[in-house]
This record gives structure tokens, sequence and C-alpha cells, in this order.
């Protein structure tokens, strides 16, 4: 289960606890709820307490990224509470590539002469695109908003998908590159990425790869990497005791002495947000994703961003999880435009928007909960609202009157959704 955020009096960070303890502690009057998402206990009485130490563990990942909080107590590693952080970067971008189609689109029109503006701009140092640093950014938001929930004492990043160092450095003859050992998943790792994820000879695509020796063992071949690509199994079979080159592969052998380019940089977004964990000045421990998915495999666990953000690094290695858990899937929706002129379809002035972002007391993206007495949609209901500036709001595809809302949680740029995880534990 997922444990609970508590703050002592002064609002300082204590251990998170138990379900069953936090039920107990509300209806006993020593707590009350200080924050809906992540939930979070503020204790009336209590001041200071034991504080193990927990760490902020991440899988930061294109679409969806995995949090983990990971105890260490005497008895091993365990995780306290995981939740999945949807990223905005394609809403970004595209909102953005409209903006620049209207720009353009008015500029070659035949009116006044108005020359394209560009050498006027600089782009800082360490600049991403927008889409990508929003990725950055709301992790580090959910970072810095654990952080005063939970107290917080390390961090783990996943940050490159292989090792190259170790790729380079160690002895690869000699090292077992099977699957098992961790050093094996850092090579297929790497093999995956150079080879495109597909058979070297035939090409085939979403098959079983085998890792293949293009100058075989029998005939000299090494176990370095330069020496090793991806098969399927038939062509595995098919090649036999063959050589690349003479089994009519001759390019692949040149193709495999070439390094693969920038592997030590394929992420831009990863170390950027490194850069910013690193100025928190907490120990910060970074895994390959080799290591990762090793050590999720090694204890039996299945793939999901959060289990993998509880296996990054060393310290992944022995996780306890408890099952079944309710994982919390947080999604990022942006805190509104900033733009005041809305333009219409062709890119011309066509409303003003709104001075205030706030009606009634309420503001889009707020969670409510609203009890409607009488008619159609008449009921209990809970979810987030979008404001309109008369007293009709939108809630969950109905109109509502504000008289009717309690607010449960202010709009904070997410929205939340809580999904129970059921599957069985390893054995
Ligand atoms: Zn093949």
């Amino acid at each position: 289960m997922q444990r609970v955020f508590v703050l002592d009096k002064n609002r300082q960070p204590l251990m998170p606890c138990a379900p069953a303890r936090v039920r107990e502690l509300l209806r006993k009057g020593k707590a009350v709820v200080f924050r809906r998402y992540p939930f979070t206990l503020l204790l009336k009485e209590r001041e200071g307490g034991d504080r193990q130490s927990v760490a902020f563990k991440v899988d930061p990942g294109s679409q969806q990224s995995g949090i983990a909080l990971v105890a260490d107590f005497q008895r091993g590693k365990r995780m306290l509470w995981a939740a999945v952080v949807e990223h905005r970067g394609q809403q970004i971008k595209a909102a953005l590539e409209r903006r620049r189609g209207l720009r353009r689109g008015r500029r070659s029109r035949h009116t006044r002469y108005r020359p394209a503006r560009f050498a006027h701009r600089r782009r800082p140092e360490g600049w991403l695109p927008p889409s990508l640093l929003s990725r950055v950014e709301n992790i580090w938001t959910w970072f810095c908003r654990l952080s005063r929930s939970c107290p917080l004492t390390a961090i783990a990043q996943e940050l490159v998908k292989f090792d190259t160092q170790l790729l380079q450095n160690a002895e690869i003859s000699g090292v077992e590159y099977q699957q098992g050992a961790l050093m094996g998943y850092e090579v297929r790792e790497y093999l995956l990425e150079k080879w495109g994820r597909q058979c070297a000879y035939c090409g085939a695509k979403a098959v079983p790869l085998q890792v293949e020796h293009m100058i075989p063992k029998s005939r000299g071949g090494s176990n370095r990497v330069s020496n090793l690509t991806l098969a399927c199994h038939a062509c595995n079979q098919a090649k036999g005791t063959q050589t690349a080159a003479e089994w009519g592969h001759p390019d692949l052998q040149k193709q495999a002495k070439l390094p693969l380019r920038d592997a030590a940089a394929v992420n831009a977004t990863r170390w950027a947000l490194y850069r910013k964990l690193q100025t928190t000045g907490l120990p910060l421990e970074i895994g390959t994703g080799g290591r990762t998915k090793f050590n999720r495999t090694q204890q039996g666990y299945p793939k999901t961003h959060w289990i993998d953000a509880a296996c990054v690094g060393e310290s992944g290695a022995q996780v306890y999880l408890a099952y079944p858990t309710d994982v919390l899937y947080i999604k990022a929706m942006g805190h509104g435009r900033r733009q005041r002129c809305r333009p219409d379809a062709f890119g011309f002035p066509h409303a003003h928007a709104p001075r205030a972002k706030s009606f009634a007391g309420f503001q889009t993206g707020d969670v409510v909960k609203a009890v409607i007495p009488t008619g159609k949609s008449a009921g209990v209901h809970r979810g987030r609202i979008a404001i309109r500036f008369r007293p009709s709001f939108r809630l969950n595809g109905f109109n509502v009157h504000p008289k009717y809302l309690t607010l449960l949680h202010h709009a904070d740029g997410y929205t939340y959704t809580k999904e129970a995880v059921r599957h069985s534990p390893p054995a």
C-alpha cells in the first residue's frame, strides 16, 4: 500500500505512515487532512519525530516518468510511495507550431512589407526546447513538492541507457555477455541502440533478438562489442559458422567498428535534470537503463515506470514493493495560456483574454466536490472544473452552478487519478 505523508504541527515532514494509522489519527481527531494530492496529514500536537533515510528515485521518460520514494530501513529497502508523471511535451510542441504557422502565414501575405526577424535571437547556454524543458520542470516540481512532504535524504536518477565507460574500458572478452549478468544488460542495451532494435541481417523487428558474433568464436572471433550484433533466431541458425562477410554482409563488420554517435549523451533532458538535481546538494546516485532492467528482472517485477524508478541504480538491486499498491497518476495540464490576444484561424486578432483568472472563488483546474440536489445531474460528483465567467461551470461534461461546489484541491497544473495496481507479487 502507498504510505501517507505526515507533517508535524510546525509543518515539518515526518516519516510517511500506513493508511490504517491515518484512519486512526483522523478518527481520534489528532490530525487533519492538509492536502489531497499527494494525500498529506497535519498532526495537531506532535512536534518532531524519527526520520529514516528516504531516497527520491526517478526514471525519466519522454511521455511518462516514474517516481518512487524508497526508504532504507534496517531490515532492507522498501518502497513507500510511487507515482507516474505524464508530460505534456506534445501539446507544447503543437501549440508552438500553430503559433509559428500563423506568424509565417501573416508574414508571407501581400500586405505591408515586414522583414522576418531572426538575427536578434540568442539562445542562452544550456537552452532546451520548451517541450523538453517542461519534462525537466515537471520532475523538478515533484521533487520540490515531495521534499516538503517527506524527509528526503538522497536522489537516484536513471541518467544513460548504457554505461559507455564500462563498455569501452572493461575488458569485454572474458566477461559473460549472456543474459543474467549486469554487463550483459549493458551490452544488450548498447547493441539494441546501435542496430536499431532489429535483426542486423534480415531487418526483422519485434522478434526475440540474440546477441550474435559476426566472426564466430570457433573462427577466432572475440567477445568485444565491435564483433557483436543482433540477429533473429532464424538468421543466427542459418549463418552457422560463417563470418558475416562470408554470409553476404561485409558492410556490417565495417559498421560495427564505428562507435555509436554520442552514445553518452543520448538524452539532453536527462542531463539537464541531472544538473538541476545536483543543485539540491543531496547525494545523487546515477544508474543506467541496463542496470534498471537487470535489477527489475532479477527481482521478478513487471515493467512499469514506477517500478523502474524503484529499481534505478545500485540501490535498486533489492527493493521490497508492497502488493497490491495504488499508484498516483499525475498528468501535467499546464497553467493556462499567457497569450493575451486570441487569434482566429487565420492569425488575425479575434478576442482578448479575460483579465481575471478566477470567478466566484474558483479557477479552471480546481478539484471540487459538487452536491447537486435536483435536476438532470442530481447527485454527488467530484472532478476538475473549467470555469466560465458566468455562474455556470463545466464539470465532468455538464454545467454546474458554483454554489453547489466545495473546493477539494487548488489548481496546481496537474490532474490526478489513482489506479489500483493488482498484479501478483513475485514468487
Ligand atoms: Zn534475421
